[in-house]
């Protein structure tokens, strides 16, 4: 299918001090099938709210959300969310906690084994199985994570800054076995960031939303070639895409006083 996940006029409110309040209001959006998509906007411009709607976490107000052409009202098995902050069971080791979506989706225990294995193998935590989460770094963490979200072998997959608590070295690695994996499986990814050069090395195209409340302003495809070459990232494609999307950004006047009834402007 093309449009594989779609917003049409999405607006999403907040109850605030007996008033509603919106975050999101009209966004529309369509991320096709195995597209990998990057949401970018300042804080607080409705990224996660809208990241929230399409996993069916939070209602909308009006307009529609769909995936794979059927509304989304709730949570569904095509569709997993990955956290900025692992949200991993402390009380689990890690071969557990990716055995955590096999238990979900009722696979039965037999065959649960052989999946974490290789998923464990493919992040590179094969050999840390057995601890626990609070013995691991961030980025084994956050890769923990990844591995039991690919385990609910869900369709598409809605990550949530996920690399934000990482320190900027880690940060580049999780972003090249994120594209390693994702070139080899293909899944619909929506990737909230607000690091411009994190959204132009992983995505083919990168929507940029603006604030008070929370849309879509402006769109931008990523024309690289897969898997992306090692000198993308100071590539003078690379270069001129991000003074683009800058100049796109800082034309955004985020002083000015939100009209009545939207959302405070949060930077
Ligand atoms: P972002 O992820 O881009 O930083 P959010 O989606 O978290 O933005 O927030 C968008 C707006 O919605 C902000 O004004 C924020 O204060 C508000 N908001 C977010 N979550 C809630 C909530 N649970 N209750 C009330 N307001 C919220
Ligand atoms: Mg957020």
């Amino acid at each position: 299918m093309d449009r594989y996940v779609e917003a049409e006029r999405a607006t999403i409110a907040y109850p605030r001090k007996g008033r509603v309040v919106e975050a999101v209001r009209d966004v529309s959006l369509s991320v096709a099938n195995r597209e990998f998509v990057a949401l970018v906007g300042p804080s607080g411009c409705g990224k996660t709210t809208l990241l929230h709607a399409i996993g069916g976490l939070v209602p909308i107000q009006s307009g529609q959300i769909r995936c794979a052409g059927r509304p989304v009202t709730g949570p569904g098995p095509e569709r997993v969310m990955v956290f900025q902050e692992f949200s991993l069971l402390r009380w689990r080791d890690v071969r557990r906690n990716v055995e955590f979506a096999l238990e979900c989706n009722r696979v039965p225990a037999a065959q649960r084994k052989p999946i974490v294995d290789r998923l464990l193998k493919q992040v590179g935590l094969a050999n840390h199985a057995d601890a626990y989460p609070d013995q691991l770094s961030g980025g084994m963490k956050q890769r923990v994570a990844i591995a039991r979200a690919l385990a609910y072998d869900a369709e598409v997959l809605l990550m949530d800054e996920p690399f934000g608590a990482l320190d900027a070295q880690t940060r580049l690695v999780m972003q090249a076995l994120l594209l390693e994996i994702w070139e080899g499986s293909r899944k619909t990814v929506v990737f909230v960031t607000h690091d411009i050069d994190e959204a132009i090395y992983l995505a083919d195209r990168i929507l940029i939303m603006s604030t008070g409340p929370g849309t879509v302003k402006a769109e931008y495809p990523v024309k690289a070639p897969r898997p992306r070459p090692a000198d993308f990232v100071i590539s003078e494609q690379f270069l001129d895409l991000k003074r683009r999307i800058y100049g796109a950004i800082r034309a955004e006047d985020f002083r000015k006083p939100p009209q009545a009834g939207q959302a405070p402007v949060s930077v």
